[in-house]
């Protein structure tokens, strides 16, 4: 049924590999880890590693000891040894992580050693692929450890691990499983009509139907997921002296815009990272778009509309001490129609409450003390059509959106042939390539250059 160059998980025969899988910077960590992974993995760490005294070479026990250059005897550095021998190891495959001092030279150092002693240079996420080629990760499950890696907040990350919990797995399983066995009717109906029981029609698309909503709902979850993890960019513009420093300051609770009294010297782009109800948020404070001879301001001023374009959101700051002007409002005229725009009147703290001056501002709020920023957040969010946190439990990737969707205009198409009463293997066409394309969110049955694609994302080490 399954065609091309499609595989399940298969065991490899496989050489030894080696990265250093943590973080590496100049000064910076205190223990690195050089990490191995294959058949020649203990015998690599033999060679390498001298444990002093009575140490035993057993598995899931850290030896202490020395690094060592078997050329010249030199001590490399002053580690601790992990062995993890098969199939008790996140690859299934013999494991030797060195844990070494941090920083660049010594972890360094040991991996090239380990190199040299015969394994061979990790290629990204190789790590990841053979813990899924030998069966101990679905491949839903091995991109979620990628995501974890790169998560930005922490609902992000509780997605990724509810991922590696195989929660995401489990539904697409059981959505494949409902199809297969609507699948198994028909196909047997192709084959042997007459020695069955009639086949109800109405009853296969109405569990084709079930299943397709279920997708759809995948679908919109994953947009919100996609908020979680990839965040929004928004674009703060406005007059200057209006607040947008003081705004960025008091969402990101730090100094990394210069606050100042004097119009225009916000000269260049600030950016901020932060993180408001889960959702990570990059917000550019733009320099005060206005017509000016000034050279460096009007860099500034270039570069704000760059980043009109390049926003998710643009947030219009006013004053509302002093009103809706008319430059306040030529503002408004830059910010491309596509883009979702919120008008945010500040300094309310000057002001009696009472309506606001813009027809279209919709929150109002004091940068200086703090209030309104509730509702700015929320405000922001909704105005991307997006909301914050909803308890979302799953939620799929760019790659597993594409199947998802695929698989749900299979089902289309395989309904629309039941709608016009086409014979059963009419049905069974578009309803096996759904099958298939849920197979390959899972991995049950996925091609090698997909996989190659999946896992060449990872970082190295993992
Ligand atoms: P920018 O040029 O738009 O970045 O404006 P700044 O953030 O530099 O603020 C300009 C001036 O307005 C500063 O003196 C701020 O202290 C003041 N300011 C900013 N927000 C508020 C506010 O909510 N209330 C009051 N009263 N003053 C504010």
């Amino acid at each position: 049924m399954i065609q091309g160059p499609l595989r399940g998980p298969q065991p490899l025969s496989a050489d030894t590999i080696a990265a250093i899988a943590t973080a590496v910077a100049a000064g910076e960590g205190s223990v690195a880890i050089v990490r191995l992974s294959g058949p020649a993995a203990e015998a690599i760490g033999r060679q390498l590693f001298v444990a002093p005294g009575r140490q035993p070479w057993d598995s899931h026990r850290v030896l202490y000891g020395h690094v060592r250059d078997p050329a010249t005897g030199e001590r490399v550095d002053e580690a601790l040894l992990l062995l993890m021998r098969a199939p008790r190891s996140f690859t299934r495959e013999d494991v030797v992580e060195f844990h070494c001092h941090g920083g660049l030279i010594c972890v360094q150092r040991v991996l090239e050693l380990v190199l040299a002693a015969g394994a061979r240079r990790a290629l990204p996420g190789e790590f990841s692929q053979r813990a899924f080629l030998n069966g101990r990760l679905d491949l839903t499950r091995a991109e979620a450890i990628s995501q974890l890696i790169t998560a930005r907040s922490r609902r992000a990350a509780q997605l990724a691990i509810a991922g590696l919990d195989g929660g995401l797995q489990r539904r697409i399983t059981a959505l494949r499983e409902r199809l297969l066995d609507q699948l198994a009717e028909l196909e047997a109906r192709v084959d042997f009509e007459e020695d069955l029981p009639p086949l109800d029609g109405a009853m296969v698309t109405a569990e084709l139907q079930a299943v397709r909503g279920e997708l759809e709902q995948l679908l919109v979850d994953a947009s919100q997921g996609q908020l979680l993890r990839e965040g929004l960019r928004v674009a703060i513009i406005g007059r200057p002296n209006v607040g947008k420093s003081s705004l960025l300051n008091r969402l990101s609770r730090c100094e990394r815009a210069i606050v100042t009294d004097l119009p225009g010297t916000t000269r260049d782009l600030v950016e901020s990272e932060l993180v408001l109800q889960g959702v990570p948020l990059t917000l550019l404070d733009t320099a005060g778009i206005r017509a000016t001879d000034d050279q460096v301001e009007r860099l500034g001023i270039e570069r704000s509309r760059a980043a009109l374009q390049a926003a998710d959101a643009v947030l219009l700051l006013f004053d509302l001490s002093a009103g809706w002007t008319a430059e306040d409002q030529a503002l408004r005229a830059l910010v491309p129609e596509a883009v979702p725009l919120l008008i945010v009147g500040n300094k309310a703290d000057q002001l009696d409450a009472g309506p606001l001056p813009a027809p279209e501002a919709e929150v109002r709020i004091s940068a200086l003390s703090g209030d309104g920023q509730e509702q700015l957040v929320e405000a922001l969010l909704r105005c991307c059509g997006r909301s914050g946190d909803q308890g979302l439990q799953v939620a799929l990737n760019g790659r597993q959106c594409e199947l998802a969707a695929q698989a749900a205009a299979s089902l289309a198409a395989s309904l629309e042939a039941a709608a016009q009463q086409l014979p059963w293997d009419f049905w069974t066409i578009d309803l096996r390539a759904a099958v298939r394309a849920l197979g390959e969110i899972t991995g049950e049955a996925v091609s090698e250059a997909v996989l190659d694609r999946v896992f060449a994302r990872f970082c190295i080490g993992k």
